[in-house]
């Protein structure tokens, strides 16, 4: 029966149904199966947890999935990780994914179509130290005045001598403006980027926090730039290998399980109400640890659900985040029609309804995608704001008109995807809560959360969301849960 396997692995119970401490004790809830959830189920089962995954959607992945279409497979937004990202790699390697198969990895680059303005930055492929490939990379690049590539090279002069350290937060925008940046370099280069990384426009997004992600890209050593494009689909990239991993260890992973309440008994164990349709109706279950590892605003409404606890502060700070959207518009067409390269930069201008920021020509990356290409539209409000069919419009006019090619305006059919919630805004000075709540045995795990090193804190990305399931899981070993 789907519930009492369910409840094998975390609720080891007596003979009238009550919790049997000596067994629960080292058995963990991970509620989530995001990037977050995932990576703290793998690090638990390594240390020999007996870990169970519940996950109320159907499908693993969380804001990172696949979303199966009428049409295709699909994934809930073109996502693109970064050589920077050691421990979504190692994890993807623990757990048996196959990194050249996986992913495409490109070097550093910011390509726009020929002939619309934009400029052709790529790093070399040569395994130069840092930060010469970059050099490299701007002495080459085509499109930039000598003005432009003086400023870029004083902008990595500057923030490698201030140790990528701001004294104080600010926006993107003033940084760029104290370092004295180009208009030319800053809505070529420097915009997309910030908007990328943080999904937050630069006059709104934290300046330490870009700091930080160009220190581990730019800054680093030149693999660490490279930009890795998924060739699976999202799912498949981790959290499914990771869901398995954990079952080969005697966990159990369970889609269509969703945590309703969370209860604290005698602060020795925890109590789980699950419900959906891997349980068949509701069910409850006893945990020594819980690793909660949803979104912010659900992990507020568990906690503030407790009873006898005051999470008030904690819920305050976890309800506070600011969502941002980002919209990816599909579009099929023939599966002769191919791109020169995998990826390009697009010059958006939503005034004349170009809302494309980089379109992603998936027939490079999965042979069975031939004819799709996806287009990615970061803070897109205004743009998700437009009815689905004139905005895929719009966007299929903008290809037409910057790869000079009139077929790319008519595709066969398209699909756009908005995920309102994508990330939260990157603001500066933007307060995080930590893993530990302060109740024993429960921690949070998500791209939220701060890095207990301020200088490694990231923006919302799979990054941020494994380093927290990592740290999260690190904690729980040291507490109480032994
Ligand atoms: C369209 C889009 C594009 C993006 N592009 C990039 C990119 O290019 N590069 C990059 O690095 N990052 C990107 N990101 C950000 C990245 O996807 C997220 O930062 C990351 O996936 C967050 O993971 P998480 O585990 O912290 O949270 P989530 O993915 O939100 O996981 C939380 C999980 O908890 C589950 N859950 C919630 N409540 C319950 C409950 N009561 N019981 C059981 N389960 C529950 C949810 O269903 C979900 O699966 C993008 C995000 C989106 C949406």
């Amino acid at each position: 029966m789907a519930d009492r396997d369910l409840a094998s692995p975390g609720a080891p119970t007596d003979k009238r149904g009550q919790p049997d401490p000596g067994q629960t004790r080292r058995s963990v809830a991970v509620i989530g199966a995001g990037w977050a959830g995932c990576a703290a189920a793998v690090e638990l089962a390594q240390a020999g947890y007996k870990v169970t995954l519940l996950e109320a959607a159907r499908t693993f992945g969380g804001r990172a999935r696949r979303v199966d279409t009428d049409r295709a497979h699909l994934d809930n937004g073109q996502h693109i990780l970064l050589g920077a990202y050691s421990e979504t790699l190692r994890l993807m390697q623990l757990t048996g994914v196959a990194r050249d198969q996986a992913v495409l990895t490109l070097p550093l680059q910011m390509r726009y179509p020929p002939n619309t303005g934009g400029m052709d930055f790529v790093a070399p492929s040569l395994p130069l130290p840092a930060p010469l490939h970059l050099l490299t990379a701007l002495f080459r690049a085509q499109g930039l005045t000598g003005e432009d590539k003086l400023s870029l090279a004083r902008f990595t002069t500057s923030a490698r001598w201030m140790d990528w350290q701001l004294h104080n937060d600010c926006s993107v925008s003033e940084l760029l403006e104290r370092f004295d940046q180009t208009p030319r370099l800053i809505a070529l280069m420097w915009r997309p980027l910030c908007l990328a990384a943080l999904n937050t426009p630069p006059e709104r997004a934290s300046a330490q926090i870009f700091l930080n992600v160009l220190r581990d890209s730019l800054g680093a050593r030149r693999r660490a730039s490279d930009m890795l494009l998924p060739r699976t689909d999202l799912s498949k990239l981790f959290p499914e290998a990771a869901a398995a991993w954990v079952e080969a260890r005697g966990g159990s992973a369970r889609g269509g399980a969703k945590v309703q309440a969370i209860r604290s008994i005698e602060g020795r164990l925890w109590q789980l109400d699950i419900s959906g349709s891997a349980v068949g109706g509701t069910w409850s279950t006893y945990f020594g640890g819980v690793v909660l590892a949803t979104g912010a605003s659900q992990a507020a409404t568990l906690l503030h659900d407790i009873p006898g606890r005051d999470t008030s502060a904690l819920c305050a700070r976890l309800t506070a985040f600011e969502p941002e959207a980002i919209t990816t518009v599909y579009l099929q067409y023939d599966a002769a029609i191919r791109l020169k390269l995998p990826f390009y930069a697009l010059r958006d201008d939503p005034g004349n309804h170009h809302y494309g920021q980089f379109v992603f020509d998936r027939g490079q990356l999965d042979a069975s995608q031939a004819g799709l290409l996806a287009v990615v539209i970061s803070a897109s409000g205004p743009a998700a704001a437009q009815p689905q069919e004139l905005l895929a419009e719009a966007v299929a006019v903008q290809l037409a008109v910057d790869f000079q090619w009139p077929e790319l305006g008519r595709p066969d059919w398209f699909k756009v995807i908005t995920e309102k919630r994508a990330t939260y805004a990157c603001a500066p000075g933007l307060r995080r809560p930590a893993n530990d709540t302060g109740l024993p045995g429960l921690v949070l795990a998500g791209d939220y959360t701060a890095a207990s090193d301020a200088a490694k804190n990231y923006p919302a990305t799979l990054e941020a969301a494994v380093r927290s399931g990592v740290a999260a899981a690190a904690l729980l070993k040291r507490s109480a849960v032994q």
